[in-house]
């Protein structure tokens, strides 16, 4: 685990937040589950008020850009009718990306919060530390690790169904097994 998480720990109250924010993005991580998408969950809050959601839908759409994050900005740019997410605070279950990252530092959101560290693609902290490399011109506060028990349960409990034949899937899927 990096500095930047530890120096960017929230207080207790602020935890409860963002543990009580970060069970709304595992629930959407649910709903891709159902639909036998890797289910990642993500959603966007602006004042105590939620203005977007995503799930992951890479597989119904064929489109590899539609992760959790991507879809969640979409949707809090289409609500606050703005491409600055000024103040947003974005919660997915699983650590960004490089693509999610970027898009989070174009989109301006004020602070990243995240559950399982993913030590295969993370971009905020892992491999790659986007949100906070000085020489782009916008940074993210960024907390890793809020739930981070139950966010990795939800991935490994897919992937070992998938394993055992209980989700029907597609080729792709298969591949990242
Ligand atoms: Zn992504």
């Amino acid at each position: 685990m990096s500095d930047f998480v530890h120096l960017n720990l929230p207080q207790d109250f602020q935890l409860n937040s963002d543990e009580h924010w970060m069970r709304q993005a595992l629930a959407l991580a649910e709903q891709a589950r159902e639909q036998g998408e890797i289910p990642i969950g993500a959603i966007a809050v602006l004042d105590e008020h939620v203005v977007g959601r995503g799930y992951n839908r890479t597989e119904a759409l064929q489109d590899p850009t539609a992760h959790a994050e991507m879809l969640a900005i979409t949707a809090a740019a289409d609500a606050i009718s703005s491409r600055r997410l000024d103040g947003v605070i974005l919660y997915v279950t699983l650590e960004p990306c490089c693509m999610c990252a970027g898009a989070l530092v174009l989109a301006r959101v004020s602070r990243l919060v995240f559950g399982s560290f993913d030590p295969k693609a993370g971009a905020c902290g892992t491999l790659y530390n986007i949100p906070q490399d000085v020489r782009l011109n916008h940074r993210l506060l960024v907390t890793g690790g809020i739930l981070q028990e139950e966010c990795s349960a939800s991935l490994s409990d897919f992937f070992k169904s998938l394993r055992n034949g209980e989700i029907k899937t597609t080729r792709r899927n298969r591949e990242e097994i």
